[in-house]
């Protein structure tokens, strides 16, 4: 998606690490209208596909999620959890993540209520690296009986593989941006096409 690669190119800062920050209209401040046309991108490559549901991950994949929702009917959106509260009662899908940029692991969990068997959920989050949190929403899914209609992704770090696995595993995974490579000392990132 041309706009969202000029976002990045334009606000986005390469970390040591392979960190890539865009939290100016992503994952702190948040760009409503890049949201919808991310959406709009998504409800186009998903079209004629079934999607009852969107599954997201706290905190920054809940904001696309939503806005994104509106292109798919307005389905139910259900964000998972990655800590246990009093606010969560009653059974749940837990599975644990390791976490690229926390470097520690952490749980998802998600209300068995919210999840069920036979619904075709598509996946939604900010950022694709190693593929850990996907997976991790990928397990809850097979848990519940449910079925990964697509995965849509803002930015895929194509150079970490975690997309291509799941390419190759035969997950339908949309990307809006992909990088394919960037350079925390001269700043510079390239786009894969
Ligand atoms: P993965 O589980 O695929 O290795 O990493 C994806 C998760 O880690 C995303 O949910 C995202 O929150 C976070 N993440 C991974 N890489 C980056 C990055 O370069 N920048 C930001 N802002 N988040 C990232």
């Amino acid at each position: 998606m041309q706009e969202l690669e000029e976002r990045i190119r334009t606000e986005g800062t390469v970390k040591p690490g392979n960190v890539l920050k865009v939290d100016a209209f992503l994952n702190h401040q948040c760009d409503v209208a890049l949201f919808d046309q991310m959406g709009k991108a998504w409800a186009e490559h998903f079209a004629g596909k079934r999607v009852d549901k969107i599954l997201t991950i706290e905190a920054s994949g809940i904001g696309i999620a939503c806005v994104a929702a509106r292109h798919f009917g307005n389905v139910p959106i259900v964000f998972a959890k990655k800590a246990q509260s009093i606010n969560l009662d009653g059974d749940q899908y837990v599975t644990t993540v390791y976490s690229f940029t926390k470097q520690r692991e952490f749980p998802v969990i998600v209300s068995k209520k919210f999840l069920n068997e036979g619904e075709h959920v598509l996946l939604i989050d900010d950022f694709l690296a190693n593929g850990k949190a996907l997976r991790g929403l990928i397990d809850i899914c097979d848990h519940a009986g449910a079925t990964v209609a697509g995965i849509g992704i803002a930015v895929e770090k194509g150079f970490q593989g975690g997309g291509d696995q799941l390419r190759a595993d035969g997950f339908d995974v949309d990307s809006l941006a992909i990088v394919e490579s960037m350079d925390a000392s001269t700043g510079e990132i390239v786009f894969r096409h």
